[in-house]
């Protein structure tokens, strides 16, 4: 499967994009023509360049409005045509993209057109060139690849192909079958994107809001299917425009790109028996059974703060490990590791981010198989040296370049805190408050991060996202999207932040980076653990008796319940699946907090709360924007 990008997905000037995308691992890349215009080198040395990175030219766009026009424009578009044939062998590309016309000009009529391409093909020839005819969603007669197609099979000219593209097939509807019976030699090249589902004029739409395949919402998959059914093997290029991407890092959004594709690449190889996508073999995405532990790290002299607010949650100290200065809390299933030793990565996040829950580990049916299938994807592995008696523990980087640990029970990993731990008998009397589990994980990035780590999760992990959900702060919006399995045992919520102004931009801010900003558990019974923790002298985060007088009136509640929510600080909310119940501590530090939820089926995680949530957190927090002590 060879892989290619348009030089307009990426910010940059050309040489910075080709640095990044040749670095990403691409085999080729699209020059747009504007790029080149900027830039100012010649086309001789432009080819030489690519050349130089290790790429190809896969094709020079695009070329407009050629099709269908009357005399004397029709000449004058065949003279520029010419103009651009030199400048593409000058560069060292054989193949030009002509989108469909969209000048009011254009006359309409197949054969007219079949007979342009016909006579662009007789001097594209003269000069071993391909002319590929793309359709646009907003071409002013063709706006339909079967139109497209009908013109290039009666041009019947070897010089003339079609160009697919994934978005103007898609946002149109058009049925993806209809591409399975194109002769695959016929198709000149692929080119791919997916968008969100926004209802917008298409132009507008396409320009501004396309994203990496798996990054929307459109059915990319059934669309690469059914070209990967026609036999094609040639090259398969992203053509994103992207205002996020075009302001975003080169580097990071090439990465992207490069992950989106061989991610496609193995969802085809796994539809599609005998597609000539060839692919390595990678594991299939991760069944993650559940959070195996999160840890923190901390300085020496934080621990017993740290140590005594989760004694007050309900854990207990269970372990210590042999060699170094780390401890473990636990409570049913829920393990939390405490790490102060200096010397590790621990440490030095540390000394980047202050106390953080920097690391999770993730339960999962093969630990190896998943950090191969992270590692194929362009994952960093992760790895730091180990005391004797330590374990290999599988991991990668993640969010915030915090770590993401896999763990099986198939392993000695099953056995980790057996084996790395010596049991310690916990004196203190705080009393176990009936916490089950790991509900969710909450991380927080900015924004343009958001689409990179919902891809990065369900590339490697067998896990969908949700639709994104606006949060409301009061000094932004906060975009919230989620990554979840089927069975509930991953929930992984994303908070994309816009400005620093927010409770969520002010951690990032504060913390310097992106991370888990709550850890939320789960109980069976949410009262009891309120009473249990407020007899641990855990306090949890005061809400406004308004929320209260509100929340009755807007699901009719008994006032008896409502008090007793009111009582213990608990939010309610409730779908068709069921009801929901959240109770908050404060934030620590920069902006860390603790959730404690009760599910009955209830599908989502409270956004209609989140307002009175994040002015409940904000009276907690020092004042924003005040310069740090
Ligand atoms: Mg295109
Ligand atoms: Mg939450």
């Amino acid at each position: 499967m060879k892989t290619s990008i348009a030089t307009v997905s990426i910010s940059g000037d050309l040489k910075e994009k080709l640095h990044a995308i040749a670095k990403a691992g691409f085999d080729g890349v699209e020059i747009f023509e504007n790029d080149f215009l900027a830039f100012d080198e010649s086309p001789r040395q432009v080819g030489q360049i690519v050349k130089d990175h290790g790429l190809e030219i896969t094709l020079f766009q695009p070329f407009r409005d050629f099709e269908g026009m009357p005399e004397p424009l029709r000449s004058r578009t065949f003279d520029r045509a010419e103009r651009k044939f030199d400048l593409m062998q000058e560069m060292g590309t054989d193949l030009v993209l002509v989108c469909s016309n969209v000048s009011s000009a254009a006359l309409g009529g197949i054969d007219r057109a079949a007979a342009d391409f016909f006579e662009l093909g007789e001097r594209a020839a003269k000069r071993g060139l391909r002319v590929g005819y793309e359709a646009l969603a907003w071409g002013r007669h063709i706006h339909d690849h079967r139109d497209a197609w009908e013109i290039v099979r009666r041009a019947d000219h070897p010089n003339i192909g079609l160009i697919l593209d994934s978005f103007h097939t898609l946002s149109r509807k058009i049925d993806v079958n209809s591409i399975r019976s194109i002769p695959k030699e016929k198709i000149f090249i692929i080119q791919l994107a997916d968008a969100p589902l926004i209802d917008m004029d298409l132009l507008y739409w396409s320009r501004h809001f396309r994203n990496m395949p798996g990054e929307g919402d459109l059915p990319v998959l059934d669309f690469m299917n059914a070209v990967a059914a026609t036999g094609y093997d040639g090259y398969l290029s992203l053509e994103i425009f992207n205002d996020q991407f075009r302001g975003g890092s080169p580097a990071a959004i090439a990465v992207d790109g490069r992950r989106s594709l061989v991610y496609l690449g193995d969802q085809v190889r796994r539809a599609v028996s005998d597609s000539n996508l060839t692919l390595a073999p990678m594991p299939p995405r991760a069944e993650v059974e559940g959070v195996a532990f999160v840890e923190f790290t901390v300085d020496e002299a934080e621990i017993s703060a740290l140590s005594d607010r989760l004694r007050a949650l309900g854990f207990r100290h269970v372990g210590r490990h042999k060699t170094k200065r780390v401890d473990v809390f636990r409570q049913r299933g829920i393990n939390l590791v405490v790490n102060a030793d200096q010397g590790g990565f621990a440490g030095a996040s540390y000394a980047l981010h202050g106390q953080s829950a920097y690391a999770m580990g993730l339960w999962v049916g093969d630990a190896q198989a998943a950090l191969a299938r992270a590692e194929a994807l362009g994952a960093e592995r992760f790895e730091q040296s180990l005391d004797p008696g330590e374990i290999e523990m599988p991991a990668i980087r993640g969010v915030g370049g915090g770590i993401l640990y896999f763990l099986d029970r198939k392993s000695s990993l099953g056995r980790i805190w057996e084996i790395e731990f010596d049991p310690v008998e916990d004196s203190a009397d705080w009393q176990p408050v009936g916490l089950t589990g790991v509900d969710h994980v909450a991380q927080t990035m900015k924004y343009e991060e958001l689409l990179t780590w919902l891809l990065f999760y369900t590339a490697i992990l067998d896990a969908h996202k949700t639709p994104m959900v606006d949060i409301i702060d009061p000094a932004g919006v906060v975009r919230s999207q989620v990554v979840e399995n089927g069975p509930g045992t991953l929930r992984i919520t994303l908070n994309g932040a816009e400005n620093r102004n927010t409770l969520a931009g002010h951690f990032i801010a504060e913390t310097f980076g992106s991370g888990i900003q709550h850890l939320a558990f789960a109980t069976d019974d949410i009262f009891a653990t309120a009473t249990a923790l407020s007899a641990n002298g855990f306090t949890t985060l005061a809400i406004s008796p308004n929320y209260y007088d509100d929340l009755e009136a807007r699901f009719g509640l008994d006032p008896d319940f409502t008090e007793r929510l009111k009582a213990h600080n608990i939010l309610y909310d409730r779908d068709e699946h069921g009801e929901y119940f959240q109770l908050y501590s404060p934030t620590y530090g920069e902006g860390f907090f603790f959730e404690i939820v009760q599910r009955s089926g209830y599908r989502g995680y409270g956004a209609a709360n989140a307002i009175f949530r994040i002015a409940a957190l904000r009276r907690h927090l020092r004042p924003i924007g005040l310069p740090k002590r």
